[in-house]
């Protein structure tokens, strides 16, 4: 959201970027960079949350630390910018190396999040008026099942490697997770081998209105904040011109996240976040008072959400 301004910023010049107030400030003054490393709100409770590393890529999970594990790995990182898909052998290579630097560690690895706004140089698909709303995430894994099948192959393979567990994205109804659950079923049995925990992403108006129902079909859910939002508020997260929008915390949004977080519960599942709201302090603190699980977060900001839990 930074004015263009931001490019006659001399290369070289110190800044301090406030993520959470929306300010960069070039040439700080000392007072300013100790205030902002040890700007934290400050959280007491009585329960254990891990804290989780949002990675995508081999090398981002080995610099995870001392992440309590990996609470969302985007796949996407093996597909894009190459001419052909990843064969099962590649695929099932990356995910064990992942799974053995967290050691038992859990590794929650989500499937393909594609769609036609990120579309893939070697699938063919037809160009979508509206992208958002369209062949993406889960819907487009269950349209091409081989590209699904391989993927969750290359899981199983790899699941005797570490503790892993598979995550579907942009879920947004019980049906798309029974049907996955339907096929990786069947290729664990074929392959012989135990099929991992199977959750949600929560990203989608519907599948949070109907996370009872959901919650039925799922072994965890996680948050998608960073969606959840901009469908909830019609605003497009990357569009500067939206963006107060896109930042609003109405009670009804609480109150729904709320409501998400009691199904899981009820139906005896965990519950965690990995949206950018996982790493805002406020917005933490109240997802933990709604009794939030778990909070999985950019590995820049581990180190920093453990101190908040630490204080
Ligand atoms: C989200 O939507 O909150 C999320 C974590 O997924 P992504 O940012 O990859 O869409
Ligand atoms: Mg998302």
């Amino acid at each position: 959201g930074a004015p263009t301004t931001i490019l006659d910023i001399a290369d070289g010049t110190p800044l301090l970027v406030d993520g959470s107030a929306g300010q960069v400030i070039p040439h700080p003054a000392p007072e300013a960079i100790a205030r902002a490393t040890q700007a934290a709100p400050t959280i007491t409770i009585a329960r254990r949350i891990p804290v989780y590393a949002n990675v995508g890529s081999l090398d981002e999970a080995q610099r995870a630390g001392d992440a309590d594990g990996i609470g969302l790995l985007r796949s996407e990182f093996l597909f894009l910018q190459r001419a052909t898909t990843p064969s099962e052998d590649e695929q099932a290579e990356q995910y064990a190396a992942i799974l053995r630097t967290m050691g038992e560690r859990p590794v929650i690895i989500r499937t393909l999040d594609i769609g036609a706004d990120k579309p893939l140089p070697f699938l063919p698909m037809p160009p979508e008026p509206n992208p958002q709303l369209g062949v993406r995430g889960i819907r487009l894994c269950l349209q091409q099942p081989d590209l699904f099948r391989t993927q969750l192959r290359a899981l199983l393979r790899a699941s005797t490697a570490g503790t892993l567990k598979i995550m579907l994205p942009m879920v947004t109804c019980a049906s798309e997770v029974a049907q996955s659950r339907a096929v990786l079923d069947a290729l664990a049995v074929e392959m012989g081998v135990a099929a991992p925990p199977l959750g949600a992403m929560i990203e989608v108006p519907m599948a949070a209105l109907a996370a009872r129902e959901l919650a039925e079909v799922c072994d965890f859910f996680s948050l998608g904040t960073n969606d959840l939002m901009q469908f909830l508020l019609a605003a497009d997260r990357e569009n500067a011109g939206v963006g107060a929008l896109y930042a609003q915390e109405h009670p009804a949004v609480w109150s729904l996240i709320g409501q998400v977080i009691a199904a899981a519960h009820e139906a005896k599942i965990p519950v965690g976040v990995c949206g950018e709201w996982g790493a805002e302090g406020v917005k933490l603190a109240r997802l933990v008072e709604l009794g939030i699980d778990s909070a999985s977060v950019a590995v820049p900001a581990v180190q920093r959400v453990r101190e908040l839990f630490a204080a």
